[in-house]
């Protein structure tokens, strides 16, 4: 197709590099596009290493968000869970406090022990924290298996699920199997767009649902219609203009069973939304947001041009 110029798609597309306070998913700085559509602002925000049919499907979900209204919502505010990096137990009082209110935590863990030190320092500062444990795939079934006995007979029963513990459904569906805590899928449902989401049911308690890599809205919930199973809407670590998508998408399903994974603009320095997206009480309101400004993390010339060229190159694909 022919490609108009990008600021006719996109008006006011800003590149934005925004500082983490801590090191999330390997990066330290997370790069995003935003712009404004006749329905409000939107963002793109793909990890840099995605490749163009991955993030071309972000891009449907930021172009639907900024040229439609919003689904009809069910929920004026979003019960949040707190998250977690992986990080040193000594931070974990600093991040807990930045996710005001929250009582259900979502952390991120490798092996059971630097794991296990982190649910400790979370129950120090909420002793009635209800613990979500996100492992993205990393245990083959017997370490998961093992790891996931060991945190019930450490902890008891404060884990609501884990997210992911293991990469493929067949050992998936053996953890399930043995597992004392409820199973999360994440990751595996992008994986299995392609073939029978419904067989998700059989493996997993639990979807984990992402407005962006999902590919927005509608797609969201055909999705969530294939899989059949109770939803957990998270980010992908987007600026409050892209929560504020995610809180929509949230709101949009009737049941509300739990609290979602969209309170990571407080692993920023800062949003670029004024007041911050960030939890208050344990919720956030569901509401389009504004950029309070775009000088503060404008991206350098040469990042720009790799946004335009990468979005071009997504446009030339479709
Ligand atoms: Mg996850």
């Amino acid at each position: 197709m022919a490609i108009q110029p990008l600021q006719e798609i996109f008006p006011e597309l800003t590149i934005l590099s925004i500082p983490l306070r801590n090191q999330f998913r390997g990066i330290n700085y997370r790069e995003v596009a935003l712009f404004k559509g006749p329905h409000g602002w939107s963002e793109f925000s793909p990890f840099l290493e995605y490749g163009i049919a991955e993030a071309s499907v972000w891009l449907d979900a930021a172009l639907e968000a900024a040229n439609n209204p919003w689904p009809e919502l069910h929920h004026k505010k979003i019960a949040i869970n707190a998250t977690l990096p992986a990080v040193a137990p000594k931070e974990v009082k600093a991040i807990l406090q930045s996710f005001a209110g929250c009582k259900n935590v979502k952390i991120k863990v490798d092996d059971f022990e630097n794991g296990s030190l982190l649910v400790e320092a979370t129950l120090e500062q909420i002793p009635d924290a209800k613990i979500r444990l996100d492992v993205n795939g990393r245990w083959d079934q017997s370490s998961a298996i093992s790891n996931l006995l060991e945190y019930h007979l450490r902890f008891g029963s404060i884990f609501e699920y884990v997210e992911q513990p293991c990469q493929s459904t067949s050992e998936l569906a053996a953890v399930k199997a043995e597992s004392p805590i409820p199973i999360a899928v994440d990751e595996s449902i992008r994986k299995s767009l392609s073939s029978d989401l419904s067989v998700l049911k059989d493996i997993a308690d639990v979807a984990i649902l992402k407005w962006q890599p999902l590919g927005g809205f509608t797609s969201a919930h055909k999705i969530a219609d294939k899989i059949g199973l109770p939803v957990v809407i998270s980010s992908a670590l987007e600026t409050g203009i892209g929560i504020s998508h995610g809180l929509a998408l949230a709101a949009s399903f009737k049941e509300a069973d739990f609290a979602c994974g969209l309170g990571t603009v407080a692993l920023f320095e800062s949003d670029i939304c004024d007041p911050a997206v960030t939890a208050e009480g344990g919720f956030i309101e569901v509401a389009r947001r504004e950029p309070a400004g775009l000088d503060k993390y404008q991206a350098s010339a040469e990042r720009v041009q790799w946004w335009n060229d990468r979005i071009v190159k997504i446009l030339e694909a479709k």
